[in-house]
């Protein structure tokens, strides 16, 4: 394998319905600035039904180039038919980095391509960059327990491939007057429906959870600090007083006190609200990278040394079932 020939970052664009979601846009984000770091293009590549229109709107995101492969048989995700088509497009054009969200069909996809172009994949890493030197990659993820940030590299073999999870990137504002003009790519698929192992039925959409952490904008979240169910309707009340949702460390999810839906970490969600209060949490590894992108993170912890002091904006040393109940008393009179 030539590595030279292998050059551009690109972007898988997951749509659905032919509606591109935004974990494809977050990583134009972060892909813009490796192209750049590389001083090379930024492509996303897009498969389905009809998505062409969609594909033009990922200039204003950032893309220079965008590859397309449009045929009914790619309108539902399979990875029989998505990984042809990736793989197709990988040895014809040779990329040096692909990017996927590490959403269940990314995974998916990111996983299967690896095998079929016979490449490295690290996932769900939570921080990309460029040794420029060296033209290398440079993906990290908590690794060992999260109690090591590794960096991996893929030195022999080429694309350079990883998964990032929704929300951990920041969505770029699209900029509709970007100079220039986007470079659209059509290519074909050679599979036929009637060949394929795999046929899409029906899609069953699940309800929509009663908790949406990763769309709130403010997040009141419970450490094991605040010991029990007393504890946790004390946070509980802080929320409402602020028309927050509740979130929480894996402890009290472990101990019973909400559901897996709530959980804020490396194993639970990715959230990124305006406000993210965290209240006797000690700021592991694995709570951090489900939170750090938020914009403003206060921290009430009754231990000047606990870790969440370094992730925070605000941090406030005090014991939670003293100052927790007199914001609740302040918010309810201030926003009532
Ligand atoms: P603790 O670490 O016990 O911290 C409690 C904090 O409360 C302490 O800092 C203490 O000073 C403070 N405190 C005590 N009393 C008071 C008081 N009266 N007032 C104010 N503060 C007080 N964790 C997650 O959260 N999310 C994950 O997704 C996740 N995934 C994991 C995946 C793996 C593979 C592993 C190994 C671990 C994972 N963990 C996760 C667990 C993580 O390592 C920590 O154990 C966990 O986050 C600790 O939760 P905590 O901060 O609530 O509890």
């Amino acid at each position: 394998m030539n590595l030279e020939d292998y050059k551009d970052v690109w972007v898988f664009i997951e749509q659905q319905d032919s509606h591109i979601i935004d974990v494809g846009l977050e990583l134009l984000g972060a892909g813009r600035e490796l192209a750049d770091k590389l001083d090379v293009k930024l492509c996303g590549f897009i498969l389905g039904d009809h998505v062409t229109e969609a594909a033009k709107s990922l200039y204003a995101y950032g893309a220079d180039k965008v590859y397309v492969i449009e045929d009914p048989i790619l309108k539902d995700y399979r990875t029989e038919t998505y990984m042809k088509a990736t793989g197709d497009l990988v040895r014809k054009y040779k990329p040096e980095i692909i990017l996927y969200g590490a959403t269940a069909n990314g995974k998916d996809l990111a996983s299967a391509v690896a095998t079929e172009v016979m490449t490295g994949l690290t996932a769900d890493t939570t921080l990309l960059d460029i040794n420029v030197e060296k033209r290398l990659f440079e993906a990290s993820r908590p690794a060992f327990g999260g109690n090591i940030m590794a960096t991996i590299l893929c030195k022999k073999h080429r694309p350079q491939m990883a998964t990032v999870r929704p929300k951990v990137m920041k969505k770029p504002d699209p900029d509709w007057h970007r100079e220039g003009t986007l470079e659209l790519v059509s290519e074909a698929i050679s599979l036929k429906e009637d060949t394929l192992r795999t046929k899409v039925i029906e899609i069953v959409r699940e309800a929509k959870k009663a908790v949406n952490l990763e769309e709130a904008d403010v997040i009141v979240a419970a450490g094991k600090g605040i010991k029990d169910e007393k504890g946790f309707q004390m946070v509980k009340e802080l929320a409402d007083a602020l028309g927050a949702s509740v979130g929480a460390s894996r402890d009290i999810v472990e101990a019973g006190l909400c559901g897996h839906d709530h959980q804020v970490g490396q194993t639970g969600l990715t959230v990124t609200p305006k406000l993210y209060i965290a209240i006797g949490i000690s700021g592991a590894v694995q709570h951090i990278v489900g939170m750090q992108n938020s914009d403003l993170i206060i921290a009430i912890n009754n231990d000047p040394d606990a870790a969440i002091f370094n992730a925070a904006h605000v941090g406030v040393v005090a014991d939670a079932f003293e100052i927790v109940p007199m914001l609740t008393q302040a918010f309810r009179t201030q926003l009532a």
